[in-house]
């Protein structure tokens, strides 16, 4: 929740530096170009436009501000603990002009809540780790970075300064919603909204920690020691359960989900568990025969490539490939050869060359005889 959440300068599109006033009129360019009554029926631009009321509420408020610009979302954020703002309420439309005007009693905000107070489960976090091909096939080890609310230790996530306690909001009795009636051309609609005297929490903390300010979160960074097993393929996922940020009251904590980018390698690819090469070889290997060494992941290995081997043959070192995720084997490598044609040769090697040819004329040369002596 928090964690997707837009930062609120993007959403205002101003940087972290904008002036109080700067702040005001990249709110009311928004918000006039998104008002849902100049935009009817359009559920994104709706959706925009709390965003911007919600970005424009925090960091207008000076205080609310300096709590964004520490702690990020959970420093203003309602359903991180104190300090939240309450649905519609808090939004200052004052000098907006009249388009406003009938927008005013909270039609939006008002998303159903459970409980604000029994246990949640904390968000995932999705991180992303490059690797090795190597490291891929036989796994590693990687210290990740990972940025997360823990509960505060100070209060232990209730938000409230040690010795004290939070009072159960006497408007919603611990709810965190109330009904609200609003009178239209149509009728009276009663709608259930966020509470907007404890900002839908349920409950209000007169002396809040000062450590978490309140929200009963801390925003810590951790570096988690992470075994990323031996056959892992570029864009798998591990999932690492109870990494991720902390629940709320009491809640387990998130997973932290590590989606695994693999680096190119020089000369191998994978498809499946098998590694695939190009080897290249001289035309005089190619003819001779030769002893090869050939680079897999393990190292050498030598191979003897027969008399007479043509370009695009492919050979089969066997469990020479990738270990299979499961433990279970190995895939195998894959070698095609090709001949390298060599380049800027001097003279005397030219010279040798076209006595070679001369030598052998037409013969040997099976495919090349069926190819240009085809007839039509
Ligand atoms: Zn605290
Ligand atoms: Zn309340």
């Amino acid at each position: 929740m928090a964690e997707q959440k837009r930062d609120y300068y993007e959403v205002l599109g101003i940087s972290r530096g904008a002036s109080e006033d700067e702040i005001k009129k990249a709110y009311r360019k928004l918000a006039k170009a998104n008002h849902p009554d100049l935009n009817p029926g359009d559920k994104a631009a709706e959706a925009r436009f709390k965003e911007i009321n919600e970005a424009y509420e925090v960091l207008s408020d000076a205080d609310k501000k300096a709590r964004y610009d520490q702690y990020g979302h959970a420093g203003v954020d309602p359903n991180f603990g104190a300090g939240g703002f309450g649905g519609a309420s808090g939004f200052d439309f004052g000098d907006l002009g009249d388009i406003f005007g009938s927008f005013f009693g909270g039609g939006f905000g008002s998303q159903r809540r459970a409980n604000p107070n029994a246990p949640q489960r904390g968000e995932s976090i999705r991180q992303s780790v490059a690797i090795t091909f190597e490291e891929a096939a036989f796994g590693c080890e990687k210290a990740v970075a990972v940025d997360r609310y823990e509960v505060c230790e100070t209060c232990k996530g209730s938000g409230c300064e040690p010795g004290t306690t939070p009072e159960i909001c006497p408007d919603c009795h611990g709810t965190g919603t109330v009904q609200v009636r609003k009178q239209t051309p149509l009728g009276v609609f009663a709608s259930t909204g966020p509470c907007s005297r404890c900002g839908g929490k349920g409950r209000i903390i007169h002396q809040p920690c000062k450590d978490c300010y309140g929200t009963g979160m801390i925003r810590r960074r951790h570096t988690i020691e992470t075994k990323i097993p031996a056959g892992i393929d570029d864009g798998q996922t591990i999932s690492i359960r109870g990494q991720g940020h902390a629940g709320k009251n009491g809640g387990p904590s998130g997973d932290l989900l590590i989606t695994i980018t693999v680096k190119p390698h020089e000369l191998f690819r994978r498809e499946g568990n098998s590694v695939l090469c190009e080897a290249p070889i001289t035309f005089a290997q190619a003819v001779l025969g030769a002893e090869l060494e050939i680079p897999t992941i393990d190292g050498k290995v030598k191979y003897t490539l027969p008399e007479g081997t043509q370009t695009g043959t492919t050979f089969r070192l066997k469990g020479k490939g990738i270990p299979a995720l499961n433990g279970r084997g190995r895939g195998d490598q894959y070698v095609t050869v090709y001949i390298e044609t060599p380049r800027n040769l001097n003279k005397a090697q030219k010279e040798a060359l076209i006595k070679f040819a001369e030598a052998v004329g037409d013969n040997n040369y099976e495919e090349r005889k069926k190819f240009f002596k085809f007839k039509k």
